[in-house]
C-alpha cells in the first residue's frame, strides 16, 4: 500500500493510476487490520496526489459485553489529498516553504523524500470511523455474569441475577433500631 508516485508528481495535473489492494495487513497501536483488498486512485492534482478508493478489511476488537476477541469486517470509501514533502516537483508541491498555511490548514498526509506515498495511514481512519461503538464476539453473546465473573458463553453458571432498581437498592439496608417500639 505504498506506491512510487515521482513519475505522476512529474506528470499532468489529472493523470491517474489505479491500483489494486489483495489481502494486505495494516499494523497500528490502536488495532490491526487483515485481509485488506480494495482499490485505490491515485490522481495528480495542482498541490499533490488525490487518494480516492474502498477497501475491505477485518478488525479485532474487544467483545462490550464478554471482553474476548471480536471480529468485525468492515468497509470504507475514502478520499484524501496528499502533499509532497520534496519541493522539487512542480507547482504546488512546496506547500509549507513556499506559502504562509495556517496552522489548521497543515495537511494530515505527506509524500515522502523519496516519493513514497503509503496510503495505510489513509485506509485505517477509514476503517476506525466504521468500527461500531460497542462490537459483540457474536450477535447472541450472553456476556460475563455480574454476580461470579464468569462468561456464561462458555461456562454458564447457576447464578440468579435479581435486577435491583439502583435508587431502591439502599433501601435493603435500612433496619429499625431495636430499642423502638412498632406499633401497629
Ligand atoms: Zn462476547
Ligand atoms: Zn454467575
Amino acid at each position: 500500500m505504498i506506491y512510487n508516485v515521482a513519475a505522476l508528481l512529474s506528470g499532468e495535473v489529472g493523470a491517474t493510476r489505479v491500483y489494486s489492494i489483495e489481502d494486505e495487513s495494516i499494523a497500528h497501536e490502536d488495532g490491526d487490520f487483515h485481509g485488506v483488498s480494495g482499490v485505490v486512485r491515485l490522481t495528480r492534482t495542482d498541490r499533490g496526489i488525490l487518494l480516492r478508493g474502498e477497501a475491505t478489511g477485518g478488525g479485532v476488537n474487544e467483545c462490550s459485553r464478554c471482553l474476548e476477541p471480536a471480529v468485525s469486517v468492515l468497509h470504507t470509501a475514502f478520499e484524501d489529498e496528499y502533499f509532497p514533502i520534496n519541493g522539487d516537483l512542480g507547482p504546488g508541491s512546496s506547500l509549507l516553504r513556499q506559502e504562509v498555511v495556517e496552522e489548521e490548514e497543515i495537511p494530515e498526509f505527506w509524500i515522502d523524500e523519496a516519493n513514497d506515498m503509503d496510503t495505510s495511514e489513509a485506509i485505517r481512519q477509514g476503517f476506525v470511523s466504521e468500527t461500531p461503538m460497542a462490537p459483540l464476539c457474536r450477535p447472541d453473546c450472553a456476556g460475563i455474569c455480574p454476580e461470579c465473573g464468569t462468561n456464561r458463553n462458555t461456562n454458564p453458571c447457576e447464578c440468579e441475577i435479581v435486577a435491583i432498581d439502583p435508587r431502591l437498592a439502599g433501601l435493603l439496608d435500612l433496619k429499625i433500631p431495636e430499642n423502638q417500639d412498632i406499633h401497629i
